[in-house]
């Protein structure tokens, strides 16, 4: 039995500039699993190394839906941050996970977002999202999906394509349709900082018990606002779920791990 983060990202630099600490804090809280999930061929490079490094870290490799798209964002002169390390294009993008995906324990973190990319470039962002999910499948890969703003359209390409081993990161759209992609056999992982977002916290009460999983994305979505989240703060979700599902702590963590194994092959 273990405890996990399907999906930090522990080379983010805040992180990085910590990154002992942070995995002995992990460590400490009982954490055994800690996968890092890449944006783009650059990131994908940074977590195999930080994998190699630490036996806590296992790597997904992925393409970040806005990094699959930001070349043509900076063409149509649309505004966004982005680190020019980190800029590339989607068909070299794919060419190195078609080489390395072998290497990693999942695919991601991939899929589509809305919420910063224009609706012209959808359609292309789209493509890619297809492309990796084909990619994903053929080499028997978990996916790890971001779906900002756009979870109804990745769920139907997904269901279009078959794709059967999935994890929702952080979804935020209705918890109805939460529900009905649990049932429908993928898998949500709820974010740490469950404990202030109503819509995270029904879906931990009312989903599929079998199908969910823990993540904090990290350094983002901290339990307290303005605060930089880390691996060890999925310990408060645990707390939680127990509190909701009315049972003890090593109950959720036994199911939990079950399902972290049921979705990547491997126990947590
Ligand atoms: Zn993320």
């Amino acid at each position: 039995m273990g405890l996990f983060d399907v999906h930090a990202h522990l080379t983010d630099p805040r992180l990085a500039a910590c990154e002992e600490a942070v995995l002995a804090r992990a460590e400490a809280a009982g954490v055994t699993t800690i996968v890092s999930n890449g944006l783009n061929p650059a990131d994908n490079e940074r977590v195999a190394a930080l994998a190699e490094r630490s036996e806590l870290v296992k790597p997904a490799f992925g393409l970040y839906p806005v990094d699959a798209v930001v070349l043509r964002m900076r063409e149509l002169g649309v505004e966004y941050a982005h680190r020019e390390e980190d800029a590339c294009h989607p068909e070299d993008a794919l060419a190195w996970l078609a080489e390395h995906l072998e290497e990693a324990l999942a695919l991601g973190e991939v899929g589509l977002d809305r919420y910063w990319v224009p609706e012209e470039l959808w359609a292309e962002q789209e493509a890619i999202f297809r492309r990796l999910i084909r990619l994903a499948m053929e080499r028997d890969k978990p996916i790890i999906v971001h779906s900002r703003k756009a979870e109804r359209r990745a769920f139907e390409i997904l269901v279009e394509e078959g794709a059967t081993r999935v994890d929702w990161h952080c979804f935020s759209s209705k918890v109805k349709l939460g529900r009905r992609i649990a049932d429908h056999g993928h898998w949500l992982s709820i974010p740490a900082n469950v404990a202030r977002v109503e819509n995270f916290r029904r879906l931990l009460e009312t989903a599929r018990r079998d199908r969910l999983l823990l993540e904090t994305d990290c350094p983002y979505l901290a339990p307290e606002r303005g605060q930089l989240n880390e691996p060890a703060n999925v310990v408060a979700t645990v707390t939680l779920a127990a509190e909701l599902w009315e049972c003890d702590v090593e109950a959720v963590q036994a199911q939990l791990s079950e399902n972290f194994e049921a979705l990547f092959g491997v126990p947590p």
